[in-house]
């Protein structure tokens, strides 16, 4: 353990004298506009999963892209054994570290948040920096009357960083991930080259780097679709008691072609209401209202939907919405509408954000499971998972809700179980105690198990593996192609390390 801890201590000073980039900002020899950080950088150990902190031996704090650029190039040209790893960080909102790079260098994109750019016309876009937050990027587009169109539930993260994975939210049914909604990126590569790429320019590395969990490039701009902004949204929970009814419900309303603007579920265990759930808009000054959402010793499934209007069209809306219901079989007295604006709908994780951390609640580990599951077993998947491995759901929600493959690029680098329809199911648990973390963990373990032996074709969402051979396991066939793009990319294999896949200087094929 000693020799280790020497042997790596030898090798960043070595990293030091080759990234001639000693202890000292003033002899910095890369040109940067911006700066490093070689002290207070603990904020670059830490994630949202709060489970795994590592910190980076320099962080560049860029101003502009040719400060990463430059970075990068120097690193690549140090060559395999002395190149340290690199890794851009957007708004560090990993689970698992995979943002980190342990005595490497992180890049704080956040700092090369600039202007954005909105063309109106008949294909309107926006030109965002990478490091935009999708808060302020949905606020500059309203200035403009446009929004985009596909969302996380939560807005405080980075276009880089959600494009990285692939940004799913309940438009996705009819828009596709935050993938399929660039136009246009700008990338550099891990040889420090600048490159523009979009389906018909450099297509590859376009293709490579969405839903490339970093591996390909960083990206530092994009250029992300938009459409015209509703101005509010009516917003809709029904609850049922039967999964089979509740599933068959959500995968009418995703095939039709009239329908509601946002489709999600939660599922409910043995809950004593949803006032105290962190994402829940209901009003806790309402208890009759909440109490409809006691689930005590039951399992119980809540639709989630949203028709979005502008003033003038309520009684249409509301018209459509009657009808869009009638078709539903849930369970007629638990209906709850509210009406809100657009902003504040999308931006609803926040609200919840900013009550949790004032309780000291929201910088707590969070051991979250996401799984993608096929449809043709989400209901092996439903008995096996909730009332059994999981027994209650008090402790943060659990999401479950179709989406269309038909929407999903398969030249991307992100894969998807192989049925034209497949669920996304997210165990979302915050542990406040250390049992409670070793339990959450188990359970997710479980979970992980059990689709496993019953051979369900599960993908998992914000993936983490340990081994190679499971990275492997989770690309199936497209993890040649995935290799084969490494080497052409980042043949040193120095970026985003935290997400565990590539070793560097190690041969990847
Ligand atoms: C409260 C909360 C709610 C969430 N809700 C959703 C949701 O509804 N839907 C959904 O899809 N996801 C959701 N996520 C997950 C989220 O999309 C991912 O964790 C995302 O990576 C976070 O963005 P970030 O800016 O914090 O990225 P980071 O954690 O900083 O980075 C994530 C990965 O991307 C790499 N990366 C970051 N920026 C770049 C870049 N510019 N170029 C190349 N690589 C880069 C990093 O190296 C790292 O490997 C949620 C997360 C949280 C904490």
């Amino acid at each position: 353990m000693f020799l280790k801890q020497n042997t790596s201590n030898i090798v960043l000073l070595l990293c030091c004298c080759m990234l001639s980039l000693p202890l000292s900002l003033s002899a910095i020899p890369i040109p940067v506009h911006g700066h490093f950080t070689f002290d207070g950088n603990e904020f670059a150990a830490r994630d949202f999963g709060n489970q795994l902190h590592s910190l980076p031996w320099a962080v560049l704090h860029p101003k502009k892209v040719s400060d990463v650029a430059a970075t990068i190039k120097h690193v690549w040209q140090m060559g395999p054994a002395a190149a340290p790893t690199v890794a851009a960080r957007g708004h560090g909102h990993s689970l698992l570290g995979q943002a980190q790079a342990p005595q490497g260098i992180v890049i704080n994109m956040e700092s090369l948040r600039g202007e954005m750019q909105v063309i109106n016309g008949k294909s309107p876009y926006v030109d965002a920096s990478a490091g935009e937050l999708w808060i302020n990027v949905l606020q500059h587009c309203l200035k403009h009357g446009l929004a985009p169109k596909s969302w996380t539930d939560y807005l405080h993260l980075t276009v880089g960083g959600t494009l990285s994975n692939a940004g799913i939210s309940g438009q996705a049914f009819r828009h596709g991930p935050q993938i399929s909604n660039v136009h246009q990126l700008e990338v550099i590569t891990g040889k420090g080259e600048v490159v523009v790429c979009s389906q018909d320019k450099n297509a590859d590395l376009f293709h490579s780097v969405l839903g490339g969990l970093g591996q390909f490039g960083i990206i530092t701009r994009a250029r992300i679709s938009l459409e015209p902004a509703p101005k509010m949204v009516k917003w809709i929970r029904v609850l049922y008691s039967d999964f089979s009814t509740f599933a068959r419900d959500q995968e009418r309303l995703i095939s039709a072609e009239k329908t509601f603007d946002y489709i999600e579920g939660l599922v409910i265990v043995n809950r004593t209401g949803l006032v105290n759930n962190w994402r829940s808009s209901f009003n806790p000054e309402d208890p009759d209202q909440a109490n409809q959402f006691v689930s005590d010793g039951r399992t119980l499934f809540c639709l989630e939907l949203t028709k979005n209007f502008n003033p003038g069209e309520e009684a249409d809306i509301d018209k459509e919405i009657k009808s869009l219901l009638s078709e539903l079989s849930y369970i007629p007295s638990t209906m709850f509408v509210t009406e809100t604006s657009y902003v504040e709908f999308l931006d609803r994780v926040h609200t919840a954000e900013l009550m949790l951390r004032s309780k000291g609640l929201w910088d707590l580990p969070h051991p979250w499971l996401n799984l993608l599951v096929p449809r043709s077993k989400i209901h092996t998947f439903a008995d096996g998972v909730f009332g059994n491995i999981l027994t209650d759901t008090n402790n943060g929600p659990v999401l479950i809700y179709p989406v269309n493959k038909s929407k999903w690029d398969n030249r991307t680098s992100f894969v998807t179980p192989d049925e034209d329809v497949f669920y996304l199911v997210a165990f979302l648990p915050h542990a406040a105690e250390s049992d409670e973390l070793q339990h959450l963990v188990n359970q997710n373990r479980r979970i992980l198990n059990f689709c496993d032996s019953a051979q369900l074709g599960v993908k998992q969402y914000l993936p983490h593996y340990k081994t190679q051979e499971e990275w492997r396991a989770h690309f199936g066939p497209r993890w040649e192609i995935f290799a084969q793009r490494k080497s052409a990319y980042d043949p040193l294999a120095i970026l985003a390390p935290g997400q565990r896949i590539f070793q560097k200087s190690i041969s990847i094929l």
